[in-house]
Order: structure tokens, then C-alpha cells, then sequence
């Protein structure tokens, strides 16, 4: 099949690398002007292991492995430890690996074969016209494709075009912003990763392989801002954090004078079907269960491999292959999603009286108490 891929990131990558190793003509589209590695560690987990193993990737992505929350605790403001950081509870299998978006990205890329993206570009148009898709792009182009796959995350143009129904039709905002940013190089050896919180906020630290990351997680109700934005969300997490607590101050600093900050809102995105005609999507973009999750990843894979898949078994049957896909997907995502609620109350109390009853609750789990 001829096949276009809109958006370049881990769904986007995946998708064009199993839909040119099953033999597809694939040409992938990134917004941006090169891939977009900004952003800190991400979890592979569950049967993505297994995806990645199956790809020939698994050795590379070890050898990238990073223990961002092995050693990892709350502190109180004066950076004492207040409790650990209940990794096991948000582990799938004591395999889950955690691998930096810039450690990641390039290797999916390497394998997708980068010759055949085009760059600062996205659609213009689609005209699904029943037995192909009549695109135009914003490079002033136009071809005819047997499928459009959709993989440019929460904020989804191809949904937005195939679906003709805004982002708020599907999207479930759960209060909550969450950003990354590299700060520097990484501390002293056995220096652990720590997280701070004030009522509905929590800045943290952690150690990477080479560098540490500055996390920050808040509530607020929904703000209005553009996301693409990198002055806008500097001013967010400057207006966010205004507390002279702990180092936040230093943090804020730090993370909103780095090119690599990355925050966007945790949205969930909920849909019924990820097909419209011959437009299907993969990734954040048809079911975005948010960084809270852990899992955006490990669907964003196993999507792009189901539907592979699906297409392999259905090739002469469009809506028999989308029905496999779904099928196959649709566990995974229900999964992934409805994990995050109880993450949220632990990683962000809202008040000092719940921040004191987190950390003993987590001290008895973890025997610390
Ligand atoms: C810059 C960035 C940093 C991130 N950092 C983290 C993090 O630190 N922790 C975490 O848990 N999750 C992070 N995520 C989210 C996480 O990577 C995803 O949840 C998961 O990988 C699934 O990704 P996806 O490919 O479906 O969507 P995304 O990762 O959002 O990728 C979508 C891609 O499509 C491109 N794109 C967007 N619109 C268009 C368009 N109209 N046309 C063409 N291309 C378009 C984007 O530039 C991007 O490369 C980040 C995402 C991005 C984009």
C-alpha cells in the first residue's frame, strides 16, 4: 500500500518502520523542522518489551536504560527525605525500561529510514474519496495515498481534518500540567532523585544517564494558552512556581532557560473508533493516556505494530484489518488509561495535611515507617 504517516514522533516512527519492514511505500511528515527529542525519560513496559525485542532493538535500548526513579524519594523543604518514591507500584514487570526521548527517537528513526520524511511540512487537505485519499500538503504538493495514518499526538490535525470535530469532542482534561526539562549534567555519583512537593504541585530532580532533568507536575484548571508556544510555557511554570521553598526557584531558572523544556496539559483523548474512512490513527493522537501513565509509549508501539499487523492479515479489506486493529489495541489503551487516577493523588497532594499522609502511607508500603 501507498501510505502516508502524519507526525514523526514514537507512534509515527514505529508506525513507518513496521509499514516499510511489511513492505509498504510509507512517506512520514514531522511538523517540525527535525524530530523532536525535547522532553525526559519514558517508560517501555508490558508486551512493548517483547514489540521491541521482536524489532532487533532490544540490546540498543538496554545499553540506553536509565533509573530515573530507582532511587528516588519525596523530600521536605529543607531536602530531607520524607519518603520513597513508590516505583514498584507504577512498574508493570521489574523489566520496564526507562530511556530518554533523545536516547529513543533517533534510534526509531535510524530504523524508519529518515530518507523518506519530509520535514516542515503537514496536510493541508484530505479527501478521503472511498478507495484512496486525495492529500495536499502545506509544501504545496498533492499525491493520492490507500491509507493516511494520523500520529501527531494529543493535538491531532489529521482528527481534526478526517474527524471535521474539534480536539475538545474527545479530549478529557485531568487537571493536571506536567513538564520536563534537561539542567545540566548529572550529580555526583548516589546523588538520588528527589521530588518536592507544595499543595497540588511537585518540582523535582532526577538523574539521567548523563544529565538531570528538572520535573514539574501542578494542577490548575484548564489555561489558555498555545501550546507550541515556548515563551507561553515558560510564563506558565514561572507563574506556577513562585515559592522560594527548597531550590525551586533555582529549578524554575534552570528549566525555562533550556531549548529542551517540554510541558503540555494531561489530556486524555477518548474515542469511540480511530478510523474515519481510510484516515486511521495511532498513538496520542486517537488515545493520548497522558505522562501520567507511563504507558504513551508502550501503546504508541504496540499500535503501530497491531495495525501492521491487521493490514498484513486484511490486505484487500480495509474495514477487516481497522476491526484487527482495534481489537488488538483497544485492551492496551483501556489499560493505560485508567491507571493514571491513583497516580495523581500520590504525586500530587493538595494540601500540606495530605502531603504528611502520603508520605506516611508510602513509608508503611515500603516498610520504611
Ligand atoms: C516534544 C515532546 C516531548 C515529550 N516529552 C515527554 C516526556 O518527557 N515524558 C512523557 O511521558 N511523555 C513525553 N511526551 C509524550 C510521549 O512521547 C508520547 O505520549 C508518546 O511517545 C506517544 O507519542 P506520539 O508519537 O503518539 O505523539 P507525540 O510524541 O506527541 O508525537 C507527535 C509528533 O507529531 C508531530 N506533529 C504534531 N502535529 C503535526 C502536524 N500537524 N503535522 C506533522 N507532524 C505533527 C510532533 O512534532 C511530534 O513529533 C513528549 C512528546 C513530545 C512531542
Amino acid at each position: 500500500m501507498k501510505i502516508l504517516v502524519c507526525g514523526a514522533g514514537v507512534a509515527g516512527l514505529s508506525a513507518t518502520l513496521y509499514l516499510k519492514r511489511a513492505g509498504h511505500e510509507v512517506t512520514t511528515l514531522e511538523t517540525g523542522p527535525k524530530l523532536r527529542t525535547a522532553g525526559g525519560p519514558v517508560d517501555v513496559r508490558g508486551d512493548a518489551l517483547d514489540f521491541v525485542k521482536e524489532l532487533g532493538l532490544w540490546d540498543e535500548m538496554k545499553a540506553h536504560e536509565v533509573h530515573m526513579t530507582d532511587d528516588m524519594y519525596f523530600i521536605d523543604k529543607d531536602g530531607k527525605k520524607a519518603a520513597s518514591f513508590p516505583h514498584n507500584a507504577i512498574k508493570d514487570s521489574p523489566d520496564d525500561l526507562e530511556i530518554e526521548r533523545v536516547a529513543l527517537i533517533p534510534i526509531l528513526a535510524r530504523e524508519a529510514g529518515i530518507e523518506t520524511f519530509r520535514f516542515g511540512t503537514t496536510i493541508e487537505s484530505l479527501d478521503d474519496r472511498g478507495n484512496h485519499v486525495h492529500v495536499k500538503l502545506t509544501d504545496g504538493t498533492e499525491d493520492d495515498y490507500d491509507l493516511v495514518i494520523g500520529t501527531d499526538g494529543v493535538h491531532s490535525l489529521t482528527r481534526k481534518l478526517a474527524f471535521g470535530r474539534p480536539e475538545a469532542d474527545f479530549a478529557h482534561f485531568l487537571g493536571v500540567y506536567v513538564g520536563f526539562a534537561p539542567i545540566g549534567p548529572t550529580g555526583p555519583e548516589g546523588t538520588p532523585s528527589v521530588n518536592f512537593n507544595t499543595p497540588g504541585k511537585l518540582i523535582g530532580c532526577v538523574q539521567s544517564r548523563d544529565c538531570e532533568y528538572a520535573v514539574m507536575m501542578f494542577r490548575s484548571p484548564q489555561l489558555s494558552y498555545d501550546y507550541r508556544d515556548p515563551a507561553a510555557i515558560r510564563d506558565i511554570i514561572r507563574n506556577t512556581y513562585t515559592d522560594d521553598l527548597w531550590r525551586t526557584q533555582e529549578m524554575v531558572e534552570r528549566s525555562v532557560n533550556n531549548d529542551g523544556l517540554w510541558m503540555d496539559e494531561a489530556t486524555q483523548i477518548k474515542m469511540d473508533s480511530w478510523r474515519k474512512g481510510r484516515v486511521f490513527l495511532v498513538g496520542d493522537s486517537a488515545h493520548c493516556a497522558t505522562p501520567l501513565s507511563g504507558r504513551g509509549v508502550s501503546i504508541a508501539i504496540s499500535g503501530a505494530r497491531f495495525l501492521t499487523m491487521a493490514l498484513n492479515e486484511f490486505p484487500n479489506d480495509i474495514d477487516a484489518a481497522y476491526a484487527r486493529y482495534e481489537e488488538l489495541q483497544r485492551p492496551y489503551v483501556d489499560h493505560a488509561q485508567a491507571t493514571v487516577y491513583e497516580g495523581i493523588g500520590i504525586v500530587l497532594p493538595e494540601s500540606y495535611e495530605e502531603i504528611d499522609a502520603r508520605n506516611e502511607m508510602v513509608r508503611q508500603m515500603m516498610s520504611e515507617a
